[in-house]
């Protein structure tokens, strides 16, 4: 029987937020195709791991356990999931577009030789018609992402081979619980059976993580400054602004581009996606590119000077006018009104 395969990843036995939003889209898909949803997980000391992944609605979850896959290398991992997937037969397999993900997913193409969809922004089901073969395949993966700099969105369908493979960037899919208590079968890897020596040749000498400080993904309030802002000194309004109202301060590229934001603050196709409940546009001119990480904001300010800016059509309130004059106010009666 067919089914929806999710990598999973993990570390200190925390599992990855892409692989929750992930087993969240592919729960949607598997309901669509009326198949189970399976997902593979390796890494150290993942007894009682299902816990995190069970409520996505998981029908049957691979385990390889062992102190020898974590941290993540790529061979013992592609050697595990290239048998996994070939005893499995899935017909769709996503991965996070992260750099695990990255790495991994194009050599299971390889291995597999199935293709692969880098970056998807969204995932679906559809039928399409060769009109060479006269044939209409059904229930294929509909993988949708930007292309051409973000002026199409483009459909990549892959009939004719398997499985149709994808990668996602973190925070576009929407985890949503399925089911706190749902039963999932626990299936555990044999590990030391399907590994080899020549798996490990690459030895993890030293390991160094630094953490950015920021977190856009998370923030429930968004204060984000475009090209428009000026100047990194007038940034500091936006700043001063976000930390009031208790939030991060984000940017566009061209904002990133002319070094008056930092590049792990950028939103939109080439940066962050975000879903704040509030997120304010200050000087952002509202390209695709940038839309396509914040429109899903709850609520949309806009501060602009220019009443026919294209984010003015998605905002849900419009202030126009200069944001050196229009922040500074917000400042002020904020901190009158604030209790
Ligand atoms: P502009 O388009 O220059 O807009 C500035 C805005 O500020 C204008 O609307 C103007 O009216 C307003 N303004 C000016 N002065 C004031 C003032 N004093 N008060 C109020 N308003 C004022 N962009 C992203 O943001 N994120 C991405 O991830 C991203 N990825 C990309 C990927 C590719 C492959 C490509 C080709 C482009 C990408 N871009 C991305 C760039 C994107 O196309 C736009 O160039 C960029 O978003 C424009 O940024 P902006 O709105 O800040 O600048």
């Amino acid at each position: 029987m067919k089914s929806v395969m999710v990598y999973c990843e993990v570390e200190n036995q925390k599992v990855a937020d892409i692989s929750q939003e992930l087993l969240s889209a592919g729960k949607r898909l598997a309901q669509k195709l009326g198949c189970p949803l399976e997902a593979m997980i390796f890494g150290s000391s993942l007894n009682g791991i299902e816990n995190q992944i069970a409520p996505f609605g998981v029908d049957r979850l691979f385990v390889g356990n062992s102190m020898r896959l974590e941290p993540y290398r790529t061979l013992p991992h592609a050697a595990l999931a290239s048998k996994i997937l070939k005893e499995e037969d899935p017909q769709i397999v996503l991965f996070g577009a992260t750099s695990v993900g990255r790495d991994l997913a194009p050599r299971l193409a390889s291995v597999l030789n199935c293709g692969l969809t880098a970056d998807c922004t969204i995932l679906d089901i559809g039928d399409h018609l060769v009109k060479k073969e006269k044939k209409e395949y059904k229930d294929l993966l509909y993988a949708i992402r930007p292309a051409f700099g973000g002026s199409i969105m483009a459909n990549i369908i892959n009939w004719d081979m398997h499985p149709q493979m994808a990668t996602v960037r973190e925070g576009v899919m929407k985890k949503e619980i399925f089911d706190e208590h749902y039963a999932t079968e626990i299936v555990e890897v044999d590990v030391n059976a399907v590994l080899k020596e020549e798996d490990f040749v690459v030895k993890i000498i030293d390991r160094q993580i630094k953490e950015s400080g920021v977190n856009l993904k998370d923030a429930p309030i968004i204060v984000a400054g475009g090209y428009g802002v000026g100047s990194r000194e007038n940034f500091d309004l936006l700043v001063e602004l976000a930390q009031l109202l208790g939030g991060e301060v984000g940017g566009s590229r061209a904002a990133v581009d002319a070094g008056f934001i930092e590049h792990n603050r950028q939103i939109g196709q080439t940066g962050t996606t975000v879903r704040p409940k509030l997120y304010i546009a200050a000087g952002i001119s509202g390209a695709i590119q940038h839309t396509a990480g914040m429109q899903d904001a709850s609520m949309i300010i806009s501060i602009n000077n220019d009443p026919d800016a294209p984010i003015n059509k998605i905002a849900d309130y419009v202030i126009h006018g200069d944001l050196g004059v229009v922040v500074p106010k917000m400042i002020k009666f904020y901190k009158q009104n604030a209790k």
